[in-house]
């Protein structure tokens, strides 16, 4: 980041609307000063996430997420550094400095590839449209799927045979080496060829809605059912959930998250009214994903198909689950009467009585797991011991003591053995930032008074007596503090970009105001300090001396205001 100049980042912030910003994913009202909204990095009942429009932040008093512009689009819409300045750069109606753009040889190189991946959703898109596409446009009409759905999701169609790529972006080594890059293309033995053909194309994008893969669907008896694109640089699997982007919004403002199997019942969902679908693709469910999901919402339904291979899938999806399951979530699972899918559901009983099985026949994750151990076990002696050993296993992996606890006991209940599973795990310590925490909370807010109103560092650069904090990471804040005043820049938003680990900066300046009179009491109270630390070390006896008087001065000055 220290290859944008700050002139260029502060006139990028100047012409940003952070309340706008973030206004397109939370529904934001003004509270005196400031907006307050639902939490989008964590799951919440009553908003405690707050933007301030003068100070251009957003700071949640719940989970402790805070920062400026860049630091939403990179937390909350997945992008890089450089590429959120380019991003709200643009927006502003800047240019970025091409000399100064960072990494520029992996920038472009990125950027080159999803502009590739972008224009391979668009021909497919066509091709569903053109005359030699109609077996798939028939496909999605049989699926009831309207013409507003499939532009939305951006449907298409690999027409079969090869060649339908370099037919229109050219047949050059290079072209061809790009679309292999991008997993578009593979290299057989007769040289390079489509990946995908004769198959209906689901696009799939990622945080930000840029499309970095596809899924295909054959159309005829074939195999596989369902190709994906391969991993690429920029397509990670187990990192990316069918629907994400289109759906994260409606997620939150519904409080309604199903996870089903594919990306049909995703946007059979869809078409029945209800955006709120996610997938995996293609692969059983990850824990990183699971994580996904429940930032995003804290009780998601898991929707599985009744039969065995629906089981299986519930039962891996629980496993995965466990490592991040605490008791701020109350993940359901649901499974669907055997031969039924959402979309099969969707079409006969329609989208109030899809909604009401969620409601009334999901069951809490933990009836799931018990369910799961009764049906692992059979009968017999040697089913409860093997009952009990799965559920020892499983136990020993969850982080959560006192949901642990819980599970263990309705586990006993049910194999009627002493299960062995820890009561408490050991703890990974925390890792400790940069800026540690060491601090005194006075300290603290005096840092706080001064990002809060920038115009009280510059007297504090005119006094001889430059005091310092005593703790080392708050003074590396505050010594930053002072020599960016003295460059005029937004101090806020260049800390935020300079100690990007120091959670406590967007808190400093969200919190409630610090009056100038308690912010006097606060400047005395360091210098005190300050003073005091002089006073111990060694020198002369006439710098000893001066110490002392001065020391008792501001002492004397103190007392008076009341300290
Ligand atoms: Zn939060």
């Amino acid at each position: 980041m220290a290859h944008f100049p700050t002139e260029f980042l502060d006139e990028v912030l100047a012409r940003t609307d952070i309340v706008e910003l973030i206004a397109r994913h939370v529904q934001l009202k003004k509270s005196g000063n400031n907006f307050m909204g639902l939490c989008p990095f964590h799951h919440e009942k009553s908003p405690s996430f707050s933007v301030s429009a003068d100070k251009q932040l957003f700071y949640c008093f719940g989970c402790g997420k805070g920062g400026g512009a860049f630091q939403f689009l990179t937390e909350h819409d997945g992008y890089s550094f450089p590429e959120a300045v380019e991003y709200l750069a643009e927006k502003a109606g800047l240019e970025v400095p091409q000399s100064l753009a960072p990494d520029s040889g992996d920038q472009e190189k990125r950027k080159r590839a999803l502009a590739l991946l972008e224009q391979g959703a668009t021909l497919f898109a066509r091709a569903l449209m053109s005359q030699e596409g109609k077996a798939g446009l028939d496909y999605f009409h049989r699926r009831k799927l309207s013409q507003d759905i499939i532009s939305k999701y951006r449907l298409g169609y690999a027409l079969p045979g090869y060649g339908f790529l370099e037919k229109v972006l050219g047949r050059d080594a290079r072209m061809q080496a790009q679309l292999e890059a991008v997993g578009l293309m593979f290299k057989g033995d007769r040289g390079y060829v489509d990946r995908f053909r004769a198959r209906v194309m689901f696009p799939i994008t990622d945080r930000r809605g840029q499309v970095v893969g596809f899924g295909g669907r054959i159309l005829d008896q074939g195999e596989p059912k369902y190709l994906n694109s391969p991993e690429t640089a920029y397509f990670h699997k187990s990192d990316l959930l069918y629907g994400f982007s289109e759906h994260r919004d409606e997620i939150r403002s519904r409080k309604l998250l199903v996870v089903v199997e594919g990306y049909m019942d995703v946007l059979a969902m869809a078409a029945h009214g209800l955006p709120v679908g996610l997938a995996p693709l293609g692969t059983a469910i990850g824990e990183r994903q699971v994580r996904e999901i429940l930032r995003l919402h804290a009780e998601p339904v898991f929707c599985f198909d009744g039969d065995r291979a629906g089981k299986q899938a519930s039962w891996r999806a629980l496993e995965r689950m466990l490592p991040v399951l605490s008791s701020d979530y109350g993940p359901r699972f649901l499974y669907l009467p055997e031969g039924e899918d959402p979309d099969s559901i969707l079409q006969r009983e329609g989208a109030d009585a899809f909604v009401q099985r969620l409601e009334i026949e999901a069951k809490p994750v933990l009836d799931t797991w018990i369910q799961g151990l009764k049906n692992l076990a059979g009968s017999g002696v040697e089913g409860r011991a093997r009952m009990a050993k799965k559920a020892d296993a499983m136990l020993a992996v969850m982080q959560d003591d006192y949901l642990r606890q819980v599970w263990r006991q309705e586990a006993e209940k049910v194999t009627t053995l002493k299960l062995k599973a820890p009561e408490a795990s050991p703890r990974k310590p925390h890792p400790i930032s940069r800026v540690a925490s060491l601090a005194t909370p006075n300290q603290e807010k005096f840092l706080a008074a001064l990002l809060q109103k920038p115009e009280r560092i510059r007297p504090l650069l005119l006094d001889q007596n430059v005091f310092f904090l005593d703790d080392d990471g708050l003074n590396l804040v505050y010594t930053r503090v002072l020599e960016l005043a003295a460059t005029n820049t937004g101090v806020v938003q260049a800390l935020l970009l300079e100690f990007p680990q120091e959670e406590r900066i967007p808190l400093w300046a969200s919190q409630s105001d610090i009056s100038d009179e308690e912010y006097e009491k606060l400047e005395l109270l360091m210098r005190e300090r300050h003073l005091h630390r002089l006073c111990k070390k060694p020198g002369t006896l006439e710098e000893k001396t001066y110490r002392q008087e001065q020391w008792k001065k501001i002492s004397e000055k103190l007392k008076k205001v009341g300290h």
